[in-house]
């Protein structure tokens, strides 16, 4: 008895993965290397290279966490906080409440900023966070909330953050190479991101990066880090290049994946691949306010590769994603938590983010509606 299982191309519009270029699929079926062949150590210093690049950072510390955008956010929380240590987490949708769950089990006393879903958090309700937390040792905000379509302007609460002694820690797993985002200039201490949003490679890996201040505060801990896996003190050796020792077996093949998809990228062009998404995201917005979608967050914050909409009056949101899928092969993404079977979020990232992708939907709509 063998089981049998032969996917077949879907069109990938929701909140992640998104479609992946045949090229990176190609890599994906290369030979396998040993992780520790010169040449596939090489290759891992190319992919550090590469996303030095595109994270617009000279930071050292920067390489790619063997697992997804989650073990990201861990790896960034668990390094940089200690049993006792203060800290600001800003909450306006799912994955703001997780990093205080993680920082929670840190044993960090977490104070949070909470803010209606859709909305962004303000410069204002950070310094009335510190007034109550005059010293954390950390704030962590959400760049990309792909639980409600919201892009978080950070300039200013970086700067703000900077003036209370605290690092700065932002999670760009949706924006990274979709939205402009640049880790230097904007002074982020530790940023993690996904393959499997704008960069559209597939799932399962986060590259991370820190900066002298997050590594100093490393250095200086006083305790272990709780996760052996994550422990950064250990994985940042084994991206060392030639004195690579071994931690954990790489996950050859994906590394290859992402090694072509952060090739496209930089063919592309950040800025042009940010204006692309844009371009699309102006194209899809037109569609859908002409069939009666209404978007859930106001103008100026809204994420361009994820798209938050209510449905025209009278749709079944769920009847309509299940034959959308079913008939035409097209994922869109359904609401979370208050918006669960009210919106839909439509993902446009990386290799979705095209007029064709768009017109492959609106035509189903138009013959489902
Ligand atoms: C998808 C996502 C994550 C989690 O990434 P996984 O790869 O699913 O673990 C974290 N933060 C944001 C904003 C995301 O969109």
């Amino acid at each position: 008895m063998t089981y049998k299982f032969n996917p077949i191309p879907r069109v990938l519009m929701g909140p992640g993965p998104s479609d992946v270029h045949p090229r990176v699929l190609r890599a994906m079926s290369a030979p396998l290397y040993g992780h520790l062949d010169p040449l596939f150590v090489q290759m891992m210093d190319e992919v550090k290279s590469m996303v030095q690049q595109c994270f617009i950072t000279e930071n050292l510390l920067t390489f790619v966490v063997s697992a997804p955008g989650s073990a990201g956010m861990e790896t960034c929380l668990v390094n940089l906080l200690e049993p006792g240590d203060e800290c600001i987490i800003c909450v306006n949708g799912v994955f703001g409440g997780r990093m205080v769950d993680i920082a929670e089990r840190c044993g960090a006393k977490v104070h949070r900023i909470d803010t209606e879903w859709g909305k962004v958090t303000e410069p204002d309700q950070v310094k009335k966070a510190l007034d109550a937390c005059p010293k954390p040792k950390l704030l962590a905000i959400v760049h990309a909330e792909t639980s409600t379509g919201a892009l978080q302007p950070l300039e200013e609460i970086s700067k703000i953050v900077h003036e209370a002694g605290a690092l700065f820690v932002v999670d760009a797993v949706t924006s990274f190479c979709g939205v402009p985002l640049e880790v230097d200039k904007w002074q982020i201490d530790a940023i993690y991101t996904g393959t499997q949003k704008c960069l559209s490679a597939p799932p399962g890996l986060s590259p991370v990066s820190f900066s002298e201040a997050a590594v100093k505060v490393l250095d200086n801990r006083k305790t272990k880090v709780q996760s052996w896996f994550l422990d950064l003190t250990m994985v940042k050796n084994y991206w060392a290049g030639a004195k690579r020792a071994y931690h954990h077996t790489a996950p050859v093949s994906s590394v290859y994946a992402l090694h072509e998809a952060l090739n496209i990228v930089l063919e592309e062009g950040l800025e042009a691949r940010w204006a692309r998404h844009q371009e699309v995201h102006q194209y899809l917005r037109k569609q859908l306010e002409a069939r009666g979608f209404r978007f859930l967050v106001e103008e100026p914050y809204r994420l361009p590769n994820l798209n938050s909409v209510y449905l025209p009056e009278g749709c079944d949101e769920a009847a309509l994603r299940s034959q959308l899928l079913n008939k035409y092969n097209i994922e869109v993404g359904s609401g979370l938590g208050a918006f669960a079977g009210k919106i839909w979020r439509v993902g446009i990232m990386g290799e979705s983010a095209t007029k064709n992708h768009v017109n492959l939907l609106t035509g189903a709509l138009d013959e489902l509606m």
